[in-house]
């Protein structure tokens, strides 16, 4: 439809003052301008409001968003605002007045994007007040909190599986940034009963150079890598605390400016590190998993880890704190057998339902099929989320092929033999 096609690029450029999409953006607005349910999978910063935003703008009418936190919905409203479209939230953080005249002008069509808890809106009342007004879509954001294998599950947000019942024609679509396969499978059954079109994007981060070598002594291993590399701030990864604080005394002994991070230490011996590290160029920091929320430090040349992670889930949100620049940066990551055995036994050692354990080995055989790519570690990485790459050519095994019996040939040879 020419027309649409048109408003669409006419809403990009005039409400948001883009000018262009953003990768992945594009395919999921055509798919919900379409009609179509949608479950739209991006990193954190990549663009997966305008997804929303943008349809239910040239849809008209009223969108319904839901959202699970009132400082989430509060930012998504004024920056709306800002751009001049009629957007509100209707929360428990503001007045009964105030909600109840919000109401009211959701009611005479004068509301564009209208923020709801899922609590506030699968009541039956607000469904029927809703279901007049025809909604021109159902947005969900943060959509892996309806995943009990997700990090931030919301029993609030189970109840939205009755959604499609409640607005049957109207297309839902669903955000997040949580991508691993259980926690997507997840969201598509609870959501959509099965059947939604899924898109993955925005994964990629080029810049960063994959490497992944054999652990054999990791400190020497870890110290040969950062002397290398004098003057770059950069981030080491360790399993424990105990080895943080080894690595750590270990690299301050050969004159790196080393920092440790962990959460048995203090809270002001924790946050002066981190101040350090964020305010100067050139310092390191040997952390467990609990260094490195909401960190935003451009520079980081290098994250090495001196222990596999747990999932690749969690590889990818520890490494994506390098680069942020764009600038050329690396990760590096030491793969043992002892790291496996160790991993292995934190799973077995949990206490939880068998299920998260099954989820928990299923991701761990992920992280270490990784480890043990013998083709392009970019694409499996990508692969993992759902995104499909072409041999990137920056990492260890597209740089330098490892040397492999040919299959094909070996095969052969049985046959023939
Ligand atoms: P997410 O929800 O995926 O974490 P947001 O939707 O909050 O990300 O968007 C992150 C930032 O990217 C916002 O500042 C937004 O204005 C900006 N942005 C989104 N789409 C585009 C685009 N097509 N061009 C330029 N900036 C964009
Ligand atoms: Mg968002
Ligand atoms: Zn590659």
């Amino acid at each position: 439809n020419p027309d649409i096609e048109a408003a669409k690029h006419a809403v990009l450029k005039d409400a948001f003052g883009f000018a262009g999409f953003r990768d992945g953006q594009e395919p999921v607005v055509d798919a919900v301008l379409n009609g179509h349910n949608v479950l739209a999978v991006m990193p954190t910063g990549a663009g997966k409001s305008l997804c929303y935003q943008l349809p239910a703008l040239v849809k008209g009418g009223v969108a319904i968003v839901v959202s699970p936190l009132i400082a989430l919905m509060d930012d998504q409203v004024a920056a709306l605002r800002l751009a001049g479209q009629a957007a509100e939230a209707i929360h428990s953080g503001k007045s009964r007045e105030d909600n109840v005249e919000i109401w009211r002008r959701v009611a005479r069509g004068d509301v564009r994007l209208l923020y709801m808890s899922p609590e506030r809106l699968m009541t039956p009342r607000m469904l029927a007040a809703l279901e007049k007004l025809s909604p021109s879509l159902v947005a969900v954001d943060e959509a892996h909190c309806i995943s009990q294998w997700g990090h931030s599950f919301r029993a609030e947000y189970l109840s939205l599986g009755a959604l499609r019942e409640s607005f049957p024609g109207t297309p839902i679509i669903a955000l997040t940034a949580t991508a691993d396969r259980s926690t997507r499978d997840d969201i598509v059954g609870k959501l959509f009963g099965g059947q939604a079109e899924v898109f993955v994007s925005g994964f990629d981060r080029p810049n960063i150079q994959l490497t992944v070598a054999e652990k054999r002594r990791a400190g020497a291993d870890i110290e040969a890598f950062v002397k290398a590399r004098p003057g770059q701030s950069g981030i080491v990864y360790r399993i424990s605390r105990k080895k943080v604080e080894d690595t750590a005394a270990a690299l301050s002994a050969v004159g790196v400016r080393a920092l440790a991070y962990h959460a048995g230490m203090s809270a002001e011996d924790r946050s002066a590190n981190q101040e350090a590290f964020l305010a100067e160029t050139g310092i390191v920091i040997v952390a467990t998993v609990a260094f490195g929320m909401g960190i935003d430090k451009s520079d980081v040349r290098y994250v090495v880890h001196g222990d596999i992670p747990g999932s690749l889930e969690a590889y990818y949100q520890e490494i994506g704190r390098a680069g942020r620049d764009g600038a050329p940066a690396e990760a590096f990551m030491l793969y043992g057998l002892e790291d496996v055995r160790t991993r292995r036994r934190f799973i077995d050692e949990q206490d939880c339902e068998p299920d998260r354990r099954r989820v928990d080995a299923n991701r761990l055989d992920s992280m270490i099929g990784y480890c043990e790519a013998t083709s392009c570690r970019r694409v499996a990485l990508l692969a993992y989320f759902g995104e499909s790459g072409k041999p990137c050519g920056n990492c260890d095994v597209c740089l330098d092929p490892p040397d492999l019996v040919d299959g094909a040939d070996a095969a052969r040879l049985v046959v023939d033999a």
